[in-house]
């Protein structure tokens, strides 16, 4: 038996035992499987299932999602952060939908035409809806691949490497097999090597030693006015600001308004901030303070009622602030309608 035959049958058979049960495996509705690989970019899969079962309550289909406007889009996405996926997403359901008669794409090549398809999503998608034979390859497979061979690999030699160990008959539960192998043995600190189903074909059995400079996690504090009166309306109304539309990041969606001096710009003065939160983006940990006070006059600015607060596209630490805050109610932000 060749490598490459023994591989494949030590990992389906492990796959098959130990699969996680996840939403998106459930059926191979090619729409599911598409939002969640848009999802998983960038997010792990236990930061996204609450994200991804209430996105498809609120769009259950590739036409629900077409038909929606995007301000409604990027409220059910709220949370997930990189929200140029959803107007992606979005713009792709509606080209889907009006050119090619709410029909899917079947192949990858076809899956590519679409907007913010990559050759990533587009083989994920094709292979585990469509049962096309094509290889996948994201960081856990790199990662995968790499250690097995026991050398470093990169572009397409990598995509090579894949295509060759791929099930050709089973191709969505092969890749998907080596994507969980990453993620859950395989990982990048401390691989499980000893409950591996492919130890005895791996060149490493550990980590590779690293070439790369270790990513170092920049620190920065910031600070946020939370300005919000009790007696407006029901239940209250939040002084937010929006993001300009032209921003690079999170354009058009609503935040709280930063302060960058707080020792200048509080009214009334103030020596403490009323409560302090972590939250992380890509290579920055931030240290997040709050005060509570009145907001600076700022272009985009508005007070916002708060019982609209739960369909607002809010950045995910605007969230998170009005819900530390109890402004703004956890169980709320999933009733979007
Ligand atoms: S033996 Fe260890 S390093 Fe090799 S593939 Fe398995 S978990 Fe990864």
């Amino acid at each position: 038996m060749t490598r490459a035959l023994a591989f494949r049958r030590k990992l389906l058979a492990w796959y098959d035992a130990h699969q996680r049960d996840l939403p998106w495996r459930r059926n191979r509705n090619p729409y599911n499987i598409w939002v969640s690989e848009i999802m998983l970019q960038q997010t792990r899969v236990a930061a996204m299932i609450e994200h991804y079962e209430r996105f498809l309550r609120r769009f259950p289909t590739v036409e629900k999602l077409a038909a929606a406007r995007e301000p409604s889009v990027l409220a059910a996405w709220s949370g997930l952060g990189y929200y140029r996926r959803a107007r992606m997403l979005h713009a792709a359901a509606k080209v889907v939908v009006r050119e090619k008669d709410a029909t899917f794409p079947v192949t990858s090549a076809e899956w590519r035409e679409l907007p913010g398809i990559g050759r990533y999503t587009a083989a994920a998608v094709a292979c585990i809806a469509f049962a096309e034979p094509v290889a996948v390859v994201d960081g856990n497979v790199e990662r995968v691949l790499q250690r097995a061979a026991g050398k470093t690999l990169s572009g397409e030699s990598l995509w090579q490497a894949a295509e060759h160990l791929l099930d050709r008959k089973r191709p969505g539960d092969f890749n998907q097999a080596m994507m969980e192998l990453g993620a859950t043995v395989c990982t990048p600190r401390a691989p499980a090597c000893l409950t591996c189903p492919v130890m005895e074909l791996c060149a490493t059995r550990g980590e590779l030693p690293s070439s790369r400079k270790q990513i170092r996690q920049r620190k920065r504090e910031i600070h946020f006015a939370l300005d919000y009166r009790p007696d407006e309306g029901n239940g209250g109304s939040v002084f937010l600001v929006q993001r300009p539309q032209g921003a690079k990041l999170m354009a058009g969606m609503w935040e709280l308004p930063e302060i960058p001096h707080p020792e200048l710009s509080v009214r009334p003065a103030m020596t403490q901030p009323a409560f302090t939160l972590r939250h992380a983006i890509t290579v920055t940990d931030y240290t997040v303070r709050v005060w509570r006070c009145e907001a600076p006059g700022q272009p985009g600015g508005r007070w916002i009622a708060t019982r609209k607060l739960p369909k607002l596209a809010m950045t995910g630490l605007a969230r998170k602030i009005l819900q530390k805050a109890e402004i703004l109610q956890e169980r709320n932000a999933g009733h979007l309608k």
